[in-house]
């Protein structure tokens, strides 16, 4: 790769958000390119393959809800089936005076799954982009104004030059990884640095069986408990209860030795003695990805910074555009946001005049 390599648009992140604004970008014309950091696509979403070659687990994302209309969408243009999420049955509280079984499901709302995975999106959407569009294990490090309007893109195997960037990172990462120099004016450096990642201090458990037998037992699969180590539990069943699986959330921060030990005594205590001894046990700690989580992760908690006024216009000059599910102004933290959000960067990106100059570009530090 050489300084010589130029493309209209570089997109950070391949992403729900990022690969939705190669898409939108490579559909109105323009010579985009995705890098991402990481061997896949996806990013938070993450799908385990089953034996059965429909079917997967899905260790980050799993639902989606009415009126999500991108996902929905996107479902439906890709080929990709989708089912109601199992309600039925009661539900289990778990509190440090012991367990209560609480008659109906009180914790799932209704919702769609994606039979295929979550992953199936980014896939979906990364399949709609030439094969020169994406390329992946190519992590961004670098950042740098050309002094021509532009902007010059580091990697680890060279620098590339773009017109537009879409960082479709989560901020927090972006400012973390990537090296902006003295770039970025500094209350967008303090909004970035603050802005929580979604999920991103959470470790997902998903345990695997041979039948749904709580389902038998006229349970949900639904559970609540104030001890943990998995604080709420869902069924995370395929259509037709194949594959058969429950799935919780952990803190991250409670991933330690003996953890897997303690989560399958708890589902056991939930979900009687079969749940015990899963035939597969995955722990995903996201807050152990290098490419979702930054080193602040765990202390990040203000989420009224989410879709926040500067992520909406672009910064360097009209030449750096957010994305993620993190800027999104509506469904902020879902997959539909970060659908959102690629939309809008890609928007905003293509209503500049392609020849337009520095200075009739927009303003990077407006208040709030
Ligand atoms: C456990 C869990 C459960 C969830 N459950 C749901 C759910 O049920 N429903 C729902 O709607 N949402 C859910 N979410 C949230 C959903 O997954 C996210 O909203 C969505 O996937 C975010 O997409 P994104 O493109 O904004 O960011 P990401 O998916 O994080 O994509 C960012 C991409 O950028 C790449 N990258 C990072 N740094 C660099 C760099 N320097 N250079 C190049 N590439 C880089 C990353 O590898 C990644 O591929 C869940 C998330 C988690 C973790």
């Amino acid at each position: 790769m050489s300084r010589q390599e130029s493309r209209d648009v570089i997109v950070i992140g391949a992403g729900a958000s990022g690969l939705a604004a190669a898409g939108a970008l490579h559909a109105a014309g323009r010579d985009v390119l995705v890098l991402e950091a990481r061997d896949r696509v996806g990013g938070r979403l993450l799908s385990l393959p089953t034996a059965h070659p429909e079917r997967a687990l899905d260790l980050g994302a799993t639902w989606f809800w009415d009126g999500e209309e991108r996902v929905r969408t996107l479902a439906a243009r890709g080929g990709i089936a989708t089912f109601a999420q199992h309600l039925a049955g009661d539900t289990m509280l778990q509190e440090t005076t012991g367990l209560r079984r609480l008659t109906g499901n009180l914790i799932d709302a209704p919702s769609r799954r994606l039979a295929a995975g979550a992953q199936s999106i980014a896939a979906a959407l990364a399949a709609e982009l030439p094969a020169r569009a994406l390329r992946l294990d190519t992590p961004v490090t670098a950042i740098r104004p050309d002094g021509q309007g532009g902007l010059d893109v580091l990697t680890p195997s060279g620098t590339l030059h773009a017109e537009h960037v879409v960082l479709a990172v989560p901020p927090a990462l972006a400012l973390e990884r990537i090296d902006f120099g003295d770039a970025l004016p500094a209350d967008l450096v303090r909004l970035a640095r603050a802005t929580p990642v979604w999920m991103g201090a959470v470790a997902k458990v998903v345990a695997r069986y041979p039948a749904a037998f709580w389902r038998e037992d006229g349970l949900a699969g639904a559970a609540f408990s104030r001890t943990g180590p998995l604080q709420e539990i869902h069924d995370m069943s395929g259509p037709g209860a194949e594959p058969a699986a429950l799935f919780g959330f952990a803190h991250a921060r409670t991933v330690r030795p003996g953890f897997e030990h303690a989560v399958t005594t708890q589902l056991a205590r939930l979900f009687g003695p079969a749940a015990a001894t899963p035939t597969a046990l995955h722990v995903q700690d996201w807050s152990g990805e290098r490419w979702t989580a930054p080193s602040t992760v765990q202390h990040l908690a203000d989420y009224s910074l989410f879709g926040h006024r500067l992520y909406q216009r672009p910064a360097l000059h009209g030449r750096l555009h957010w994305a993620s599910t993190e800027t999104a102004t509506e469904y902020a933290g879902h997959i539909e946001g970060a659908l959102a959000a690629g939309e809008r960067a890609a928007q905003t990106l293509l209503a500049v005049p392609a020849d337009a100059n520095d200075t009739a570009l927009g303003v990077t530090t407006p208040s709030r």
